[in-house]
């Protein structure tokens, strides 16, 4: 006997797990307005490294910035979620993978390649 596939909960959005009053995603606002005036890409780009320059701040100060383990906060959802280290390419606009990420990626490029 098998039993009928369930369908998949309902997966919440950022905002809806957002405490009451807390800031919207830095920069989404102005990201839509970028977008919706249809400005140069150049602006976009000098708002994304603004962004990264904040996050990699922020991530400065952690002391397990250079971890590998469990930092709640990915798959574009605040909670609920987990990725592998703090900075990742994945995550943020970081320059690299981490090294998760990383040992994935040479994984499967390795399934694909003849050695
Ligand atoms: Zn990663």
């Amino acid at each position: 006997m098998t039993t009928a596939p369930t369908a998949a909960p309902p997966r919440p959005n950022a905002a809806a797990l957002r405490p009451a009053g807390a800031a919207p995603e830095l920069g989404s606002a102005e990201r839509k307005a970028l977008r919706e005036q249809r400005r140069p890409e150049a602006e976009m780009n000098a708002l994304f490294r603004r962004e990264q320059a904040h996050v990699e701040g922020l991530f400065s100060a952690a002391p397990h910035r250079d971890r590998v383990g469990a930092f709640e906060g990915a798959n574009y959802e605040a909670t609920g979620y987990y990725r592998s280290e703090m900075n990742c390419l994945m995550f943020t606009r970081t320059e690299r993978f981490c090294r998760v990420c990383a040992q994935s990626i040479e994984a499967v490029i390795d399934q694909y390649s003849s050695r």
